[in-house]
Order: structure tokens, then sequence, then C-alpha cells
């Protein structure tokens, strides 16, 4: 099961992109087609039997039973950063070529430096894996 980052290359400028995700539906909905392009799969176990709810938010897995949102077992799982936030910020980081600072992401996205800053480190994982899974954590990983 391939969890690709997306390029987002139809994205031409920084207009395009926050006209795209003028809320955090528009961006679940994004991201769940990147993440589900070869169907949908509960994180947890990896069945393929999910039943969608009609806020278009939630998941349920048929298998494990276990409810989960498209950004559970990704980058994105543990932070209260809303998903179009992290779009305009996987764009922002495409197109500084020789990098931006946390600083100057912070300004673009009116966050907190600190936040920026948690944001570059995901990201630029994700980047190097050319994956939005979250990587285990060591207590997850001996479990
Ligand atoms: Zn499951």
């Amino acid at each position: 099961m391939r969890d690709d980052a997306p390029k987002m290359k139809q994205f031409e400028t920084l207009r395009e992109i926050v006209e795209a995700f003028p809320n955090e539906q528009a961006a679940t909905n994004y991201f769940t087609t990147i993440r589900w392009r070869n169907g949908a799969f509960c994180p947890r176990c990896g069945s393929i039997k999910i039943y969608h709810f009609s806020d278009r938010r939630t998941h349920k897995c048929g298998d494990c039973r276990t409810r989960f949102s498209i950004k559970v077992g990704t980058i994105f799982e543990d932070s209260k950063i809303p998903l179009h936030a992290w779009m305009v910020a996987v764009w922002l980081i495409a197109s500084h070529k020789n990098g931006i600072t946390s600083t100057s992401l912070a300004k673009d996205l009116g966050v907190t430096q600190k936040t920026a800053w948690f944001m570059l480190h995901r990201l630029r994982n994700a980047a190097r894996t050319h994956s939005f899974k979250r990587r285990l954590t060591h207590k997850e990983s001996i479990a």
C-alpha cells in the first residue's frame, strides 16, 4: 500500500492553492483522494472493508471496528494544525527551491514559529521518505 507525498504540481500560485482549500473539508477531500487513490483502507489493520460516515470526515473499519479520520496513521495525526494549513505548507516548501525558514513559514501561514518549525520538521521527513505515513515511535515499534 503506497502512500506517496503529493507533488501538488497542479497549483501554480499561492492564490490557487488558497482558493482550492477554502476550508478544512476541501483539504480533507483532497488528502483523501491522494491517500486512498488505490482504495480506502484501515490505518490500524489494513482492511479494505471501510464504512464512511455522512459527516465526510469519519470512517469505520468493518473488521477491527476502529473509527478514524484520514489523518490517522499520517504525520498530520497528532497535531491540532488544520489540514488546509498543512497543504499550503507543503506547497510553500516545494515552491522555495532554496528552502524556507520557519520564521518565514510562520509569517506566511499565520502560525507561531514553534508550530512552523514542527511542520517543517515533519514535512522534511515526509519528503525524505516520499510518504505521509507516520513513523513509528520507539514505544510503538517494540510493542
Ligand atoms: Zn481495521
